[in-house]
């Protein structure tokens, strides 16, 4: 007779094996029975009993592979696309938007809706729970779960925001726990940067990277860590908040209500504001792009600034975390190869040496709404069993 703790170790067994497989096809798409024999070191037969049961799931589906091949050729196991469905919903301080895709984690501008963020965190609910639902019903596939990404501070032992400098509806509120009652979906909170980090390591350049950092620069500035292939979270998920360092005792106001933080001196936000005091009238982030672009001599100023501090907030991540790759998360500098390169330049003299030589810089191509994407794929692949790597 089988002892419990028998039947708990192979049930354990089994889901690390069926968890490795489903790296693997993340990692190259597509793939026969053979190959996945082949890349996941499993045997045959084991391989064979891991895909069924997670065809049973519904965590992947087979299809027949195209073009002519030689013999009997194998069905392909791929991410569920056409009969699994997540959703993911990027709450941000000016505009919203929420992406429908399949474990695939394919984020297209067709299956993206957006809508200007509303003024109470009411009305929000019930436009996002609205468009959700029409998200749902416009596919027949199975809906999965949904990742809501969100700016600030998102405590994790107490499972709310505790404060987004940024867009202060969201202060003591989880819109992921509220649209979950609303849906009876699962939904998963996720930090926006923390989300970026995931998207780079399932579908970015962060690919089997264990130590990166990603440094969101677009409204406020927002720091993910992944060290030793987990995401630095400290006691309650609010580590990394590199944006409220002081950087200017007596500078302008932040939206967490000290002055002078990095986050109002090193970010897209920031140029904006800078170009916007140059000229004496607000202008929005497309005024400013196509002033940058006709005139970029006569905002030399604010660029340069905002130049000299994201490569301080650059130069302060990589000499305390040592990743082997940051990325930079942003329009005006990171969206612009001449600009950029002006940043790195920066950085080289504010980094110690040594740290620097292990480390890439490099714009990320990765969006929120992927970001949101890659947290519920995650979280339904974590989920299902824990990496052992
Ligand atoms: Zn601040």
């Amino acid at each position: 007779m089988h002892q419990p703790e028998n039947r708990v170790e192979s049930t354990l067994l089994r889901r690390i094996n069926e968890r490795r497989l489903i790296e693997v096809i993340q990692q190259q798409g597509p793939s026969s029975r053979a190959a996945l024999t082949r890349a996941s070191g499993l045997t045959a037969p084991t391989v064979s009993k891991a895909v069924d049961s997670l065809l049973k799931r519904g965590l992947v589906e087979e299809l027949d592979p195209v073009g002519p091949a030689l013999g009997r050729p194998g069905r392909l196991v791929r991410m569920a696309a056409d009969t699994a469905t997540v959703l993911g919903v990027v709450i941000d301080a000016a505009t919203c938007s929420l992406v429908a895709t399949g474990l695939d984690g394919r984020v297209t501008e067709e299956r993206t809706r957006r809508l200007p963020t509303p003024a109470t965190y009411g009305r929000l609910l019930e436009l996002l729970a609205r468009q959700c639902r029409s998200l749902f019903d416009a596919t027949a596939a199975t809906p999965l779960g949904i990742g809501v990404s969100v700016p600030g501070l998102v405590n994790e032992r107490l499972e709310e925001i505790v404060f987004s400098p940024n867009l202060h509806i969201l202060d003591k509120r989880n819109p992921a726990r509220d649209l979950e009652q609303r849906l009876g979906v699962k939904c998963i909170l996720l930090q926006e940067t923390d989300g970026l980090c995931l998207s780079e390591r399932l579908y970015g350049d962060a690919r089997g990277l264990r130590d990166f950092a990603m440094l969101d620069v677009a409204t406020g500035l927002g720091l993910g860590v992944m060290s030793g292939g987990e995401l630095l979270a400290g006691h309650s998920g609010m580590a990394g908040e590199v944006g409220h360092i002081t950087v200017m005792p007596d500078g302008i106001r932040c939206g967490c209500g000290n002055r002078g933080c990095l986050e109002t001196l090193a970010t897209d936000a920031a140029l904006v504001r800078l170009v916007s005091e140059q000229v004496g009238r607000p202008l929005d982030a497309a005024a400013v792009d196509a002033l940058l672009a006709e005139r970029p001599d006569d905002f030399a100023g604010p660029v340069g600034t905002v130049t000299e501090y994201l490569a301080i907030a650059i130069a302060a991540v990589i000499n305390i975390f040592n990743p082997t790759a940051l990325f930079v998360h942003g329009t005006f500098l990171a969206g612009s190869p001449e600009r950029f390169a002006r940043v790195v330049e920066r950085v080289r003299q504010r980094t110690l040496t040594a740290s620097l030589a292990e480390c890439t810089i490099t714009p990320t191509r990765s969006s929120k709404r992927q970001g949101a994407v890659a947290g519920v794929i995650h979280h339904l692949t974590q989920a299902w069993a824990p990496a052992i790597r």
